[in-house]
């Protein structure tokens, strides 16, 4: 069982024109079988939160925690899909699921391998290279590297903002059964109440900069986190 704790989370960065506070006293916690969507204005560290959780960003006020240690991608498996996918153009589709573990030095389970590969429609796909492959394509093998991880978490950043409305869709859908095999905790960043209402179980509403948690909605309808979001964001 994995859990993901955040307690007084504050960022601040240092930069040429003075202080930014990224992130102010968040916290939350998530568990297996939850995925949490994070709904909040452009800068209002909805990234930060993010590095923070991949072990990338360490110089930060509070505690966080999964599985009771700091996150540290060496340490931990943590699945991170950005915007843009991160595949690396120069290795084929199969080289690029299989990364982390080349990096890690370890192996997969193969037959779940085999399985996350064959629901997400990859098989014919392997051996192509990424610029080969439509966006969906290269959504789904994001999503195929994340899930052969068997991550202790799983960090979505606008992972289908990229897509057109069908292939959104689709990838959504696909996504979900997958998710259902394995139902790691997800931590999702989207802009969008839809996507939202449909994958989470928890959505996080944050304020404007910096960002402070304003609500959590159990299960919200997409007209909940609307309303929500429109006198939050209007009144400040
Ligand atoms: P979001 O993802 O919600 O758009 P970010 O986490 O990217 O927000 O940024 C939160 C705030 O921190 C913004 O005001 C942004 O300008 C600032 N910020 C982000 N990264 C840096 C950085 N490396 N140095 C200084 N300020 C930063």
């Amino acid at each position: 069982m994995s859990r993901t704790n955040i307690r007084d989370l504050s960022v601040c960065y240092a930069g040429t024109n003075g202080t930014t506070h990224a992130l102010d006293r968040l916290s939350f916690s998530l568990s297996d079988g939850e995925i949490w969507g994070i709904v909040g204005p452009s800068g209002c560290g909805k990234s930060t939160l993010l590095r923070v959780l991949a072990g990338v960003l360490t110089t930060y006020d509070g505690e966080v925690s999964i599985n009771g240690t700091r996150p540290d991608p060496k340490r931990q498996s943590i699945g991170l899909i950005p915007q843009n996918y991160a595949l690396l153009n120069w290795k084929r589709v199969e080289e690029n699921i299989f990364l982390p573990f080349v990096i890690r030095r370890t192996y997969p389970d193969r037959a779940y391998a085999d399985a996350v590969i064959h629901s997400l429609g990859l098989d014919s796909l392997l051996r192509r290279y990424p610029h080969e492959l439509s966006g969906g394509q290269q959504q789904r093998v994001a999503l195929a590297r994340s899930f052969i991880q068997q991550p202790d978490l799983l960090l979505m950043d606008e992972p289908f903002s990229a897509l057109d409305t069908l292939t959104a869709e689709r990838c959504r859908r696909l996504f979900r059964e997958v998710w259902q095999e394995n139902p790691v905790s997800t931590l999702l960043v989207t802009h969008n109440i839809f996507e939202a209402a449909e994958l989470c179980s928890h959505v996080a509403i944050l304020s404007q900069s910096p960002g402070r948690l304003v609500r959590v909605l159990h299960t919200p309808t997409a007209e909940d986190i609307r309303l929500l979001i429109e006198t939050q964001w209007t009144e400040n």
